[in-house]
């Protein structure tokens, strides 16, 4: 049963204030005044909708950025550490390609508090539901399902999905992960296709050359994840019918 938006404990509500600053900040054209407001405040927006989908709602400010504990329920203490120690936009240091740290994932200033930040609102969002504090939880900034478990990759840093699942997976006996991207969430997938507790349904373009090469109707799981990771590969050109007649 839905629990109202009421029930959310009182430290994830937010000023009007802090609400139109985060909002200005997402519609800002300058990315890096959007990661240093986000960063600075250590907040993120997140939205609770009803189950028929229709945001309820309130916005709720999140200041619980993920402790390095939870950044590791998916990632390595290497990779942990090099975040921590990353203080310059130095795009070019080899040590830090080899954390796939350049190209389309560059050292920003404070990106470990970035991580920290998208990280700690896919979990606040999981204690919400594990809580049963509500029924819908969604992190707009969260999705960042590219990251591996010890580098960055595919503009993304790090793996707040990957993350939330770990955590939820103590509590909720299955859970089904859905993946629209037009890319294969191939690190999910990965992380996840030893497990039949977790589905990993992912919907994605797959073609020669296309990022990330994987993804085929064959690739299914392995040992007892058989039949726990399905992929739902399209060429390019579908329209928005195409879903439906798949
Ligand atoms: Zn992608």
């Amino acid at each position: 049963m839905w629990s109202s938006v009421g029930t959310v404990p009182a430290e994830y509500k937010f000023s009007r204030n802090e609400h139109q600053s985060v909002i200005k900040a997402r519609t800002d054209d300058e990315k890096d005044h959007i990661l240093e407001t986000l960063c600075e405040k250590k907040s993120l927006l997140l939205q609770t909708c009803t189950p028929t989908g229709s945001i309820r709602c309130e916005t709720l400010l999140l200041k619980h950025p993920a402790s390095e504990d939870e950044l590791k329920l998916f990632h390595s203490a290497a990779y942990i550490d090099v975040l921590k120690s990353l203080e310059s936009f130095d795009l070019n240091l080899d040590e830090h390609v080899e954390y796939g740290l350049g190209y389309d994932c560059p050292v920003l200033d404070n990106l470990h508090q970035l991580a920290e930040c998208v990280a700690g609102g896919t979990l606040s969002a999981a204690k919400l539901l594990v809580s049963r504090k509500c029924k819908t939880a969604i992190n707009w900034f969260g999705g960042w399902h590219h990251a591996r478990r010890d580098s960055a990759s595919g503009f993304c840093y790090i793996n707040d999905i990957a993350i939330g699942i770990q955590f939820m997976s103590t509590t909720f006996e299955r859970i089904l992960y859905i993946d629209l991207d037009v890319h294969h969430g191939m690190d999910i997938f990965n992380a996840f296709e030893n497990s039949n507790k977790i589905l990993t349904l992912s919907f994605h373009k797959h073609e020669v050359g296309f990022f990330s090469n994987s993804g085929n109707l064959d690739e299914a799981g392995i040992g007892k994840g058989k039949n726990y990771s399905l992929n739902v590969p399209y060429q390019g050109g579908i329209s928005d019918e195409t879903p439906k007649k798949m």
